[in-house]
C-alpha cells in the first residue's frame, strides 16, 4: 500500500502453466487463460458421447449436427477454474470498496445465516400459502420497518433492484394522473441524475427535461419552478443527491410541483446517508425507491441479485402493485393476491413481478434492522457522513474539490480532474488506484463535474482503513502531478492491464466462442 513506485513489470497471472499469457493486451475478450488451454486440449466429453444405439431418431432436422462443445471438467479442475478466477477478481471482503453511489458496505454474515434457513432458502412461490406464513411475515414486518423510516403510507416490495423500483413509481404516478383525467407528457430530471432516471421516464412514454443545477451542486429552485405546469408529471430527484449533496430545498421542491398538480419521485439510492434521521415522507415525497443492496447491506454487484421496495405517499399509494402493504389505522395490512383485495386496493396499476419479490434479498434486510435497531440504523448514517468527510477534507488539498466550499458532504466525495497536469486525467488515477490494492472509485459521474472521482467510504470501514485508502489515493494523486507517465499504463500488477474501454464498450464479447484449437482436435 502506498507505494510511491512501479516497477513497470508485466503481471504473471497465479496460474500454472500459463507464463505471461496476454497480461497487457488491449481489448476486451481476454486472451488465452488457463481454461482455454483446459477446453483446448482434446478431453473426453461426457455429453458429446457417441449415439444411443438402439431406437429410432425421432427428433428429425431438429438432431444437433455439431458437438456440444461442453468443456468435460472433473470436479476438481472446475473447482480450481473458480477458485482462480476469484482469486483474481476484487471483493468487498478483500478490501475497501470506493464506489461512490453504489453503497457497497459489508455485508453481515448475520444476514447471510438467515437467508439459509431452509424456512427461508427452501421455499418454492407456488407453496400453499398457510406454509409459508413465517416467510410472508418476515415480508411485512420489513414492509412496516420501511413505512416507519421513511414516513410514508404504503410501500410495493416486489420490485427487484433500484431502476426497477424507479419504473414501478413512475407507473404510480401515471395511473394517478390517468385516474383524475389529467394525462401528462413530461418528466423533469436534475442535470446530475443518475442515468437510470431519464432512462426510466423514457421507458414509461415521458418526455425527459433537464432541470440545471446551482453552483453549489444543488436543483435550481428557481429554474424548476419556472418550468412547472400543466404538461408536467413529475420530477425524479435524488436526494442526497449524487454530488454527495443534502437538497435542502426539497420541501419547497415538493410543494411546489405539487401546487402544479404534479408528483415528486424521489431517488433513494443514497438513502444510506439520512437512514434515521431524514423521513422522506416529511419533505413530500410521494414515491421513492430503496436499494435494500445498498443501504439494507444486501450483497450486490457479483454478489447478488437487486431488491427495490417502493415507498408510497397516501396520493399514490392507491395506484401500487400488487402484494401492496398498506397503513390502516395502527396496523398494517399486506394485501396478498389479487382475489384477496376485494374494493380495499381496486385501483392497482397491476404487478411488477410475479410472485412476492427477492426473499433472500429480504430475510438478510430484516435482519440487518434488527441486529442494528432504531438507534443502530441513525449511527450508521451518521457514521458514514462522518467518513465522507474525513475523506473529503484529507484529500480537499491534493485533488480538486468541487463542492467542497459549500460545507460538509453527506455520504460520498466528490473530486475532479482540474488540476491535474496536461495529459492526465481520471483514468489514470482510478488505474493506478488497482496497483495499490483497491477497486477505483466511480468515474466520470455525476456529469456535471469534469473528470469526475466520486468516493464512498460508508460506515464500514475504520479509522485505520480509510486512512490507508487515502494515503494511496493521495499517493497516486501526488505521482500524476510530478507527471509519473508510468500512471499512463496502469494498472501494471492488475491480471489485465489497461483495456480498450471504447472497442469493449462498442464490440461487447458476450458469448463464450469455442478455441479454434480445440475445435480442430475434434
Ligand atoms: C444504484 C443507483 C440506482 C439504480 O439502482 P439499481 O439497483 O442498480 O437498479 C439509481 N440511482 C442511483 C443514484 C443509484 O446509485
Amino acid at each position: 500500500m502506498g507505494s510511491t513506485e512501479t516497477t513497470g513489470v508485466d503481471f504473471d497471472p497465479i496460474l500454472p502453466g500459463t507464463g505471461r499469457g496476454t497480461a497487457g493486451e488491449a481489448g476486451g475478450g481476454g486472451g488465452a487463460t488457463t481454461s482455454d488451454s483446459l477446453a483446448a486440449s482434446p478431453l473426453h466429453r461426457p455429453s458429446d458421447g457417441p449415439p444411443p444405439r438402439a431406437g429410432e431418431d425421432r427428433l428429425g432436422d431438429l438432431s444437433r449436427t455439431a458437438p456440444i462443445g461442453l468443456p468435460g471438467l472433473s470436479e476438481p479442475e472446475a473447482v480450481r477454474h473458480y477458485t482462480r478466477l476469484s482469486r483474481q477478481n476484487y471483493a468487498i471482503d478483500l478490501g475497501l470498496f470506493p464506489l461512490g453511489s453504489c453503497t457497497m458496505k459489508h455485508n453481515p454474515r448475520l444476514n447471510e445465516r438467515m437467508a439459509r434457513l431452509p424456512g427461508f432458502a427452501d421455499i418454492h412461490p407456488l407453496q400453499p400459502v398457510d406454509t409459508v406464513q413465517g416467510a410472508l411475515g418476515v415480508i411485512n414486518e420489513l414492509a412496516v420497518w420501511l413505512i416507519e423510516l421513511t414516513g410514508m403510507y404504503g410501500v410495493a416490495m416486489t420490485p427487484k433492484a433500484g431502476a426497477h423500483g424507479e419504473l414501478c413509481g413512475i407507473l404510480c404516478i401515471r395511473a394517478a394522473l390517468e385516474a383524475r383525467g389529467d394525462p401528462r407528457s413530461v418528466i423533469l430530471v436534475p442535470e446530475s441524475a443518475h442515468g437510470t432516471n431519464p432512462a426510466t421516464a423514457a421507458f414509461a412514454g415521458y418526455k425527459v427535461e433537464d432541470i440545471p443545477a446551482t453552483p453549489d451542486g444543488r436543483v435550481d429552485l428557481e429554474a424548476l419552478k419556472a418550468r412547472l405546469g400543466p404538461d408536467v408529471a413529475g420530477v425524479m430527484i435524488t436526494n442526497p443527491n449524487t454530488c454527495g449533496l443534502f437538497e435542502r430545498d426539497m420541501k419547497a421542491i415538493s410543494d411546489a410541483v405539487h401546487a402544479a398538480g404534479g408528483y415528486v419521485y424521489c431517488d433513494g439510492a443514497n438513502f444510506n446517508a439520512i437512514v434515521g434521521r431524514v423521513r422522506p415522507g416529511d419533505l413530500g415525497i410521494d414515491a421513492m425507491h430503496i436499494n435494500l443492496h445498498k443501504t439494507f447491506s444486501t450483497p450486490h454487484g457479483g454478489g447478488g441479485p437487486g431488491s427495490g421496495p417502493v415507498v408510497l405517499s397516501e396520493a399514490l399509494a392507491p395506484y401500487g402493485p400488487l402484494p401492496f402493504t398498506e397503513r390502516h389505522a395502527d396496523r398494517h395490512i399486506t394485501l396478498v393476491e389479487e382475489e384477496t383485495v376485494g374494493d380495499r386496493h381496486p385501483h392497482s396499476f397491476g404487478r411488477m413481478s410475479a410472485f412476492h419479490g427477492q426473499m433472500g434479498m429480504f430475510t438478510r434486510a430484516l435482519a440487518y434492522i434488527l441486529s442494528h435497531g432504531a438507534d443502530g440504523l441513525r449511527q450508521v448514517a451518521e457514521d458514514a457522513v462522518l467518513n465522507a468527510n474525513y475523506v473529503l477534507r484529507s484529500l480537499d488539498k491534493t485533488l480538486d474539490a468541487p463542492f467542497a466550499h459549500s460545507g460538509p458532504c453527506m455520504h460520498e466525495a466528490l473530486f475532479s480532474d482540474n488540476g491535474l497536469p496536461e495529459g492526465f486525467s481520471t483514468i489514470d488515477i482510478a488505474k493506478a488506484l488497482i496497483d495499490e490494492g483497491y477497486h477505483p472509485m466511480t468515474m466520470y459521474f455525476p456529469l456535471v463535474v469534469h473528470g469526475a472521482m466520486l468516493v464512498e467510504p460508508t460506515e464500514t470501514e475504520s479509522k485505520a482503513a480509510l486512512d490507508q485508502f487515502i494515503g494511496a489515493l493521495r499517493s497516486v494523486a501526488e505521482r500524476a502531478k510530478a507527471g509519473d507517465s508510468s500512471l499512463k499504463s496502469a494498472p501494471h500488477f492488475a491480471p489485465r492491464r489497461r483495456l480498450d474501454e471504447t472497442l469493449a464498450a462498442r464490440k461487447p464479447v458476450l458469448v463464450w466462442k469455442e478455441p479454434e484449437a480445440a475445435k480442430a482436435a475434434e
